[in-house]
């Protein structure tokens, strides 16, 4: 089990917070109970999903489940799924918008930085 302890924080909110490793690149959000790890292009398509999602729209299509928790996200390759409150849906979406945009940031200044060197 590899824990990514060279990790920097990206965005912090009461739900939870989101890691990028600087050693294996690959972005861990600690969310409740969960912790994810995922590949920039997946947290990208988690992201957009959660973008495109209208929550309250979901929720009250999906009122039959017999979840307590009515919004669902079944991860890639991996029986397990997870599931939210409109509210925590909301939150996650700010946490991982918030990381994307420091991961924006960060690659910017990477790059100024490169260019300065030259
Ligand atoms: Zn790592």
């Amino acid at each position: 089990m590899h824990l990514h302890p060279h990790s920097i924080e990206l965005s912090s909110c009461f739900l939870g917070s989101v890691f990028y490793c600087l050693g294996c690149e690959m972005i861990q959000i600690e969310f409740g109970n969960l912790l994810i790890e995922l590949k920039y292009e997946e947290f990208v398509k988690f992201l957009f999903f959660l973008q495109q999602s209208n929550f309250k729209k979901v929720e009250a299509e999906n009122q039959n489940l017999p979840y307590n928790r009515k919004l669902v996200w079944q991860f890639t390759q991996s029986s397990i799924k997870a599931v939210f409150h409109q509210r925590e849906a909301e939150g996650l979406l700010g946490l991982l918008s918030a990381a994307e945009s420091a991961l924006l940031r960060r690659s910017f200044s990477n790059n100024n930085h490169l260019f300065s060197m030259n």
